[in-house]
């Protein structure tokens, strides 16, 4: 079967030997596509994985062979993401179910940018989802992204009605401004791209130029009655955004990290004692997140319409690189038919 295989920074096509079931229980799956997400960037930008990974892990895929207690069956389409918490460690007892040694453990085999995928019991049982047949696979690939976007709108736990400010309005920006006004936010999103602000306009969410930090915080206070938003949302990996988060969050707010910048600067020591902010990261969605998600992508409370764009797998290095250089949103690789 034919996979995308990292090895360092580059990555090349390969054929290897096609997954099966081998006795086990579990499913092999046809992928139809898989989204390309900013977390299998930065590992082929650093190269951080392993050589010889298949990276991907935003699939929608066919079953094709089934040995499994659950109600799935072959000829499913089905979504799946990849981790999975024991939900019995320490980590996962604690509420931090994404920093369970089982959770970072557990993956799709070989990787998503592949022809074929073996999905465990354990992934079918907490992680999979038959797809409605008025949902497209390029659609409901949205599912393990916006998942993550769920699980740090959870984790900010806050009131209906709050303000709050997403900085970056990249594919993640978009979904997680759509996931807070689901939960009844009051939304603002900021970003240095017109279209994409435009974007945001469109799904509702209040957009803003942030190009200049004193404007944008100007703009914040005076429609937050001089006080600051809530809760902000940092899913752009640009270190200006953490003045801007200072700038914008109301004293005793929340700033919630969800992207890793160069330089991997530090918050302020003094602003986060004086003012009482609470600064907070959130990582990986949880399976109830996902359940989340799924229910928001079906019933289109989200709309991913115009969020991503369609590339072949043996386009999958332009794919990157278009990604890379803000060319486009979010991509999204057809693999099967
Ligand atoms: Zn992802
Ligand atoms: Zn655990």
């Amino acid at each position: 079967m034919r996979v995308a295989q990292l090895f360092g920074n580059q990555i090349e096509l390969r054929d290897i030997d096609k997954v099966s079931l081998e006795g086990r229980k579990g499913a092999i799956v046809k992928v139809l596509g898989c989204g390309l997400c900013g977390s299998d960037i930065v590992k082929f930008r650093h190269g951080l994985a392993e050589d010889g990974t298949v990276l991907g892990h935003e699939i929608v895929a066919i079953i094709e062979d089934i040995n499994s207690s659950t109600e799935f069956k072959k000829g499913d389409r089905v979504v799946c993401s990849h981790h999975i918490p024991c939900f019995e460690c320490h980590y996962c007892k604690g509420g931090s179910y994404s920093m369970c040694q089982h959770f970072k453990k557990t993956n799709i085999i070989p990787g998503g940018f592949s022809e074929y995928v073996y999905l465990s019991e354990e992934h079918l049982q907490n992680v999979a989802h038959k797809v409605p047949d008025v949902m497209t696979d390029e659609e409901i690939s949205f599912y393990e992204p916006l998942g993550c976007c769920i699980r740090a709108v959870e984790r900010a736990n806050l009131k209906k009605g709050d303000n709050v400010l997403v900085i970056g309005l990249g594919s993640i920006g978009l979904l997680m401004g759509q996931a807070l006004k689901a939960y009844g936010m009051n939304v603002y999103g900021c970003d240095l791209m017109q279209d994409r602000i435009d974007l945001a306009i469109s799904r509702g969410i209040i957009g803003f130029n942030s190009l200049d930090v004193e404007k944008s915080h100007d703009f914040i206070y005076n429609n937050t009655n001089k006080i600051g938003a809530d809760c902000i949302f940092m899913t752009s990996g640009a270190d200006a955004a953490i003045p801007l988060a200072l700038k914008t969050v109301r004293n005793g707010g929340k700033i919630l990290v969800f992207s890793s910048t160069p330089k991997d600067f530090g918050y302020a020591n003094n602003e986060v004692y004086y003012r009482e902010l609470t600064i907070m990261g959130s990582y990986s969605p949880r399976p109830q997140d996902l359940a989340k998600s799924f229910e928001l992508l079906t019933t289109r409370q989200v709309n991913v319409e115009h969020l991503s764009t369609d590339y072949e797998l043996n386009d999958i290095v332009k794919a990157f690189d278009d990604t890379i250089t803000n060319k486009i949103l979010k991509a999204y690789i057809k693999i099967g038919e």
